[in-house]
């Protein structure tokens, strides 16, 4: 496994307990991180830290809700009475409430909303201090194509990925000069839970427009979120960087 010197670094990973998340904590401890692993349900967080822990890595599950500023606040008290810092901070959780805009509810715009932007806003707002202190950090947020293109049925998830590359633009020329990075990465059609509702036809479908003619793995995420996260890509801020096989350019 290619690996990026993470070694005495503390990350908080969002939404760890499967699918891009679980790759990039899996992968974050490889390269010598501590992870807080975190999400709502406690039982697949477990799991995860159990494969980092048996793998000789560290990493703790911390269960909180990434849409409450309060809970947020927890996860990141948590991680540093724990380990006394946070470098790293991946805002990776989120989740979809398809529907169509003249059928679409509000509480399917407002938990997407509340989930996938927020969440990245209460994740800035409550690492943002420690990393001042510690005079730097890095920030990583996961967007998606789909905030780049829009897709019908998929408004509420299109504009809460579009706002965060702009919560990340934003933060990142207001902590520049703090040393935080902050980046964004939009990630194509990856192989998760999140799209494995998908019909084989509508798959094969995606597949023809993507040049490189497969869907996107977790790892290829990952790789990509390392490499954000290590002193390699200390002069990269307010950037979107697409893993999507060629999909957008
Ligand atoms: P999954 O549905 O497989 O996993 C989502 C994760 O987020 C789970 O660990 C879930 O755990 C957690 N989560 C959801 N809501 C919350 C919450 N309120 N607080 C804390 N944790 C939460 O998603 P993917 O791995 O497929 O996607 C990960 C990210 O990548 C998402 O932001 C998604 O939008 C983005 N993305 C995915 C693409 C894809 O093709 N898969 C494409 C483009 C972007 P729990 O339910 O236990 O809380």
């Amino acid at each position: 496994m290619q690996c990026y010197n993470l070694v005495g670094k503390v990350a908080i990973i969002t939404g760890a307990s499967r699918g891009i998340g679980k790759e990039i904590a899996i992968q974050m401890a490889a390269c010598g991180a501590k992870i807080s692993l975190v999400a709502r349900n406690q039982k697949k967080l477990d799991v995860v830290q159990e494969t980092i822990n048996h793998a000789g890595g560290e990493a703790k599950s911390v269960i909180g809700d990434v849409s409450n500023f309060e809970s947020f606040s927890e996860i990141v008290s948590q991680t540093i009475n724990k380990w006394r810092q946070v470098d790293i901070l991946v805002n990776n959780a989120g989740i979809t409430q398809d529907n169509i805009i003249i059928r679409m509810k509000e509480d399917e715009w407002d938990s997407v909303m509340d989930i996938n932007l927020k969440g990245c806003f209460n994740g800035i707002k409550a690492v943002t201090r420690q990393m001042m202190k510690n005079k730097g950090g890095r920030i990583i947020n996961i967007t998606s194509v789909i905030g780049q293109i829009g897709n019908a049925g998929q408004s509420n998830y299109s504009a809460s990925k579009a706002g965060i590359i702009g919560l990340t633009k934003s933060t990142a020329k207001e902590l520049g000069s703090r040393n935080i990075t902050i980046n964004a990465v939009a990630p194509g059609y990856i192989l998760t839970e999140m799209t494995a509702l998908l019909d084989d036809d509508v798959k094969e479908t995606f597949k023809t427009s993507i040049p490189l003619g497969r869907l996107g793995k977790p790892k290829d995420v990952a790789n990509l979120v390392c490499f954000l996260a290590s002193e390699d890509a200390s002069y990269i801020t307010g950037q979107t960087f697409n893993v999507d096989g060629g999909m957008v350019m």
